[in-house]
């Protein structure tokens, strides 16, 4: 391992801190580096893989797309891109599909969206998008002008570029920034990098109302949030409330590269047409095989269901761990997507972790995130407690 990251100190770009391991291959729930350690994973690529590594089905139809056919171009149809649309809108209820080729992209075309949709009402140009502190939206500049952390924008742009920022549950500060200019409201209903935030349902149904009211756009980001993790396939399901445009990746290909940014048939009339938004990639046959794969996957083994049966199970275990270690302050979080809040910074748990054999990330300093794969089983959780349990302790 050591020779491979020296070579990749020297060849990659300086945008991670690493860890010094080298992920080799997968097996359900397990990663294996390239000395044979194994790993238990709940991370799972930072909640891409919803079904594991590996998973036969999922890998066989893969297959069996590449040896048709990779890539079109958008100026033909292509069948698995209509059938992933088509499982998109049934599991959303949303209407309207535009494929891209990571969360970044959805949120840029989100963006793009709620900005036509405004300017063919009024034809300004001056539109403003209400986000949130603490949001993470992704790294591209579009995305980023809407994502929340002065740490990952300070060098990138001017002061104003048309997003003002409220505080996440908060509806005053949001109301307070609500002017004619408005044209969105977006959050993620769960914030993930931020710290594992839920949206308050509060909050949420009482900013759709004031959207509803000055007809005002709300753009869901579910890019970590959604595909079942939070045990329904979004988790604005769960709210009782309707976005208008969101975006969904990560979980969505299963570990190919897709995301996509869909919207209700009224935004869809009234904001992109031909010419307004492209991409050479999105919405190949290779990623939206993957899609429609991992949704019949999903319904044919119950993911969400036992998403549902599982998530408890996992509170309870990081509860205990809570009443236990003075270190961890409380635990927060929906479904498969927790976070440990802790006292402190937990660089130097996860790095225990990792000599342990399991794989935990960060959300923020002094949060411990936990987002495994779906498939996941209580000897699993028992697993990645007593370990942890071990650490804390000697904290
Ligand atoms: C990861 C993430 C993104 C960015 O997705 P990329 O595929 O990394 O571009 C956007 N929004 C949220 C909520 C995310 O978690």
């Amino acid at each position: 391992m050591k020779t491979i990251i020296e070579r990749g100190e020297k060849a990659l770009l300086h945008t991670y801190n690493r860890y010094q391991i080298v992920l080799d291959h997968g097996k359900g729930v397990y990663l294996y580096d390239k000395d044979g350690k194994e790993y238990l994973d709940f991370v799972s690529g930072i909640a891409v893989f919803a079904l594991g590594y590996h998973y036969k089905d999922f890998d066989d139809a893969l297959k069996a797309q590449i040896d048709k056919l990779l890539h079109t171009s958008n100026y033909y149809y292509n069948e698995p891109a209509v059938e992933a649309a088509e499982k998109i809108k049934k599991i959303s209820g949303m209407d309207r599909v535009f494929f891209t080729n990571s969360g970044a992209e959805a949120v840029e075309g989100a963006i793009k969206a709620a900005r036509k949709y405004a300017y063919l009402k009024d034809g300004s140009t001056e539109h403003e998008i209400i986000a949130m502190e603490h949001s993470f939206h992704g790294r591209t500049l579009g995305a980023l002008a809407v994502t929340g952390n002065p740490k990952y924008r300070e060098a990138f742009y001017p002061t104003d570029n048309g997003v003002v920022f409220a505080q996440m549950n908060d509806l005053e500060s949001v109301k307070a920034l609500i002017n004619e200019k408005t044209c969105a409201i977006m959050f993620e209903t769960v914030q993930g990098e931020g710290g594992i935030y839920p949206a308050d349902p509060s909050f949420i149904k009482e900013v759709r109302a004031l959207c509803d009211e000055k007809d005002i756009l709300l753009i869901l980001d579910e890019i970590q949030c959604g595909m079942g993790r939070t045990g329904s396939f979004y988790a604005w399901q769960q709210y009782g409330v309707k976005p208008d445009i969101m975006t969904t990746a990560k979980a969505l290909g299963g570990g190919v590269p897709v995301g996509a940014f869909l919207m209700t048939e009224k935004v869809g009339q009234n904001s992109l047409v031909a010419g307004d938004h492209g991409t050479t990639y999105g919405g190949n046959p290779f990623a939206t095989a993957a899609i429609c794969k991992m949704i019949d996957l999903y319904e044919e083994n119950n993911i969400i269901g036992h998403v549902n049966e599982i998530a408890p199970y996992l509170e309870e275990k990081l509860n205990e761990l809570v009443k236990k270690h003075d270190y961890v302050e409380l635990r927060r979080g929906m479904g498969l997507m927790q976070g440990l809040v802790c006292k402190g910074p937990v660089g130097d748990i996860i790095k225990k972790a990792h000599e342990r054999g399991l794989i935990l990330i960060n959300a923020g300093s002094d949060i411990i995130r936990f987002v495994p794969s779906l498939i996941i089983e209580k000897e699993h959780v028992d697993k990645m407690a007593e370990i942890l349990d071990g650490i804390l302790s000697e904290q």
